[in-house]
């Protein structure tokens, strides 16, 4: 086939609608069976992923051929997060509103980069900075990076805390390395998430180096316990343990942390939310007292994968570790988003932000927050009524599951996994077998929570668990 014939058959595609048509008749099949559809896919269905594993194509395939194949083998592959009956991670579902903006945006397909490649995200990724700021409650001009989650927001706040710490002790490290640099502490929780560890290790500020700080019985960092504090020192707080979704104590690591001039940063991947709901609020006071904070939109806000957003009190500290200068680059006056962010090119995630956020207004992302603990509550309940046990205190929408033995809790764990009603990953937790269960989709509904609650018990049963008697 000649290059210009393959172009005329592009156009031909778009001509039309037939291929867009086509991807929409698809993804609506897919929405309207959503709901009743295995949760985790079937063993066949795995297994016919395998139809993709060819040698590169040496010649083009129609644009209906490969929706054809995304739909027949990639459809009945995919997890069922957006249902309501995945409890999977901490995984969010997806807004209507927020997917149907995105799919207008992905025709625009903007660079996200600079104001000049895109002004309508970036007037957009402005709007979102300020509302989040607003939503959470944070210090004002707060500046925000759209960025594909909290690993990468992570990143870029301690990136932005080191430098600032260093700048502030007389050394540019971003001209000069770490090499012959002052030391830096780093002060975390013990139960700090993994993406901590891992943007320490990228920054030069090693994993193992971290002054660990013990945690309770919920995962909590000790207060007592954090170390005495100067002004060499990085403090990462969180707010929601990945397990059981406790909160640390805010207001009393970030008073020492402003005391003794250190940088606090807050993971608040899916927990920072709950700023944004009257009744949950209390569980992070202090959040306000940090220099920088991670979280997610595509978790307990509901917008699609992927979006993660670094928030920075101080502006300049965050471009000051992320911007790029080259020649081709004049600096804009406007806002520029690549300069808060690692990447340059970017996917333009703060369109479908917008749209989240636009489409739930203060009072809907209240209520979603309210009603994803509400459920993960209920959950609780109902299964520590039916002979489970509940191990951590649900605070928030995580709740940590057990049967009578470890042994019981791994079987019924396994059933449950199989039999596709729900889904939930396991978990140790402080040394114990658990069931983890992350209410984090919009769309579960009480009748979810019932049937999971059933399926908990079928599996128990299946797996020769029993109940304490209730
Ligand atoms: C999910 C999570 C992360 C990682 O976020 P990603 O969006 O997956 O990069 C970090 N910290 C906590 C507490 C989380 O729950």
């Amino acid at each position: 086939m000649s290059i210009s014939s393959l172009q005329d058959d592009m156009f031909a595609e778009l001509r039309g609608h037939r291929l867009l048509d086509r991807a929409r008749s698809h993804a609506c099949e897919y929405v309207d069976e959503i709901r009743g559809r295995r949760v985790f896919p079937a063993d066949e269905a795995i297994l016919g992923l395998q139809a993709f594993h060819e040698p590169m194509p040496e010649n083009p395939t129609t644009g209906e051929r490969i929706l054809s194949l995304l739909h027949a083998q990639g459809s009945p592959a995919t997890v069922a997060s957006t249902g309501g009956r995945y409890f999977g991670f901490v995984n969010g579902g997806v807004l209507p509103a927020a997917l149907a903006a995105r799919w207008l945006a992905d025709a625009w397909d903007q660079n996200a980069a600079l104001h000049l490649t895109s002004p309508v995200a970036s007037e957009l990724e402005a709007v979102c900075e300020g509302w989040m700021v607003d939503l959470l409650g944070l210090p004002a001009g707060t500046a925000a990076g759209f960025v594909t989650g909290s690993a990468g927001a992570t990143l870029c706040g301690l990136a932005a805390g080191r430098n600032e710490l260093l700048k502030r002790l007389g050394w540019d490290v971003d001209a000069d390395g770490l090499f012959g640099a002052p030391r830096l502490r780093v002060v975390a929780g013990e139960q700090a998430h993994a993406t901590v560890g891992k943007a320490l290790g990228v920054l030069g500020l090693g994993k193992a180096r971290v002054e660990r700080v013990p945690s309770d019985g919920q995962g909590r960092m000790m207060t007592g316990q954090v170390p005495a504090l100067d002004q060499s020192c990085l403090v990462v707080a969180q707010a929601g343990n990945v397990n059981s979704g406790a909160f640390d104590d805010l207001v009393g690591i970030g008073e020492r942390a402003r005391r003794a001039g250190a940088w606090m940063h807050v993971d608040g991947a899916f927990g920072l939310w709950a700023a944004a709901s009257s009744s949950k609020r209390h569980l992070t006071l202090g959040a306000e007292l940090a220099d920088s904070w991670s979280v997610d939109a595509h978790k307990t806000l509901n917008a699609p994968y992927d979006c993660g957003v670094i928030l920075c009190r101080q502006r300049s500290a965050l471009v000051a570790a992320m911007q790029t200068s080259a020649s081709y680059i004049l600096g804009s006056g406007k806002r520029d988003g690549m300069h808060l962010t690692v990447d340059m090119s970017r996917r333009a995630r703060g369109i479908e932000l917008w749209a989240a956020l636009k489409s739930l207004g203060r009072s809907g992302v209240q209520d979603l927050v309210d009603r994803l603990c509400g459920h993960a509550e209920l959950l609780a309940g109902s299964l520590a009524r039916r002979g489970f046990r509940i191990l951590n205190d649900v605070v928030f929408n995580q709740v940590l599951v057990a049967c009578d033995t470890p042994a019981a809790t791994e079987a019924t764990l396994a059933r449950l996994q199989g039999a596709g009603e729900c889904w939930c990953g396991g978990t140790t937790w402080n040394g114990q077998s658990a069931i983890r269960v992350s209410v984090c989709s919009w769309a579960t509904t009480g009748d979810d929570v019932e049937r999971s609650v059933k399926a908990f018990v079928a599996a128990r049963d299946s797996a020769g668990g029993g109940g304490r008697p209730v």
